[in-house]
């Protein structure tokens, strides 16, 4: 199951793909995650691109493209993935496209999950994310057990520097611009399906399972 997950920053993108990991056993691949990592460990990729995520501006294509291919061409991806935060502009998706025939491969599904921008205003604001394991928490609406500590590996939580009001609204305006020329692209094709990202991530999960025809477990009422 080869899974495209598009929609504004905060939309819930990777919250909703690290539950979708669990159930379909295709590795997450996040373009954010792979970049902040590789400017963790000050690699020369991390060191060009750092610039880009500071400013909020997207990373070159050609950049981007070349890290995110060769991550989905790993042993891994074998079974499927699932891309959250890639393809970002219109260059993106026809070069993902293209290798794609090359392999011999498809997108499977493309969900858009669409959330009203003072839902995304909120969700930014209250993110929090563990640099350790990038697991993400939101102080009011997924808090972890114990404040300010991440559950998995009790690391400190901290909050992301682009999610500061102005470099949001420099994403989000990227957004609009760039991002969102690609619903067009992949509605046209077919396999597209809209989730209202404003609903709690239980009901969302639940949308995604029906789309992907997973059977949904019925309720215990024991
Ligand atoms: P969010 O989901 O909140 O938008 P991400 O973690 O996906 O944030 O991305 C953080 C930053 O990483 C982006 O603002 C951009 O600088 C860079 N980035 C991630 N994915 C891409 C991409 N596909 N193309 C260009 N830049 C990207
Ligand atoms: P994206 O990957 O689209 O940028 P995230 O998955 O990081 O978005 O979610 C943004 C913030 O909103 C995080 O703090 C996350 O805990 C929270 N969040 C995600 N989905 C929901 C939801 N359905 N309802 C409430 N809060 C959510």
């Amino acid at each position: 199951m080869r899974i495209i997950l598009l929609g504004p920053p905060g939309a819930g993108k990777g919250t909703l793909a690290a539950r979708l990991v669990e159930h379909l056993s295709v590795p997450q691949l996040a373009s954010g995650d792979i970049l902040r990592s590789q400017i963790r460990q000050g690699s020369d990729l991390g060191r060009t691109v750092q610039q880009y995520l500071d400013s909020g501006a997207l990373v070159p294509d050609e950049i981007i493209v070349k890290v995110m291919i060769s991550r989905l061409c790993q042993p891994d991806c074998s079974a499927g993935y699932i891309l959250d935060g890639f393809p970002r502009t219109l260059p993106q998706a026809q070069a993902l496209d293209a290798s794609l025939v090359e392999l011999e491969s498809q997108i499977d599904l493309v969900l858009y999950l669409d959330a009203d921008a003072e839902v995304i205003i909120s969700r930014l604001s209250g993110r929090r994310v563990c640099p350790v394991c990038n697991a993400t928490y939101h102080v009011d609406n997924i808090p972890p057990a114990v404040p300010g500590k991440c559950d998995r590996d009790g690391a400190e939580l901290i909050s992301r520097p682009d999610d500061a009001p102005d470099v949001v609204r420099t994403r989000l305006e990227n957004y609009r611009r760039l991002t969102q020329p690609l619903l067009d692209y992949y509605a046209g094709v077919g396999r597209f399906h809209r989730l209202d990202g404003n609903k709690d991530i239980s009901e969302i999960y639940q949308q995604a399972l029906q789309v992907l025809g997973g059977v949904v477990s019925p309720v215990d009422e024991s």
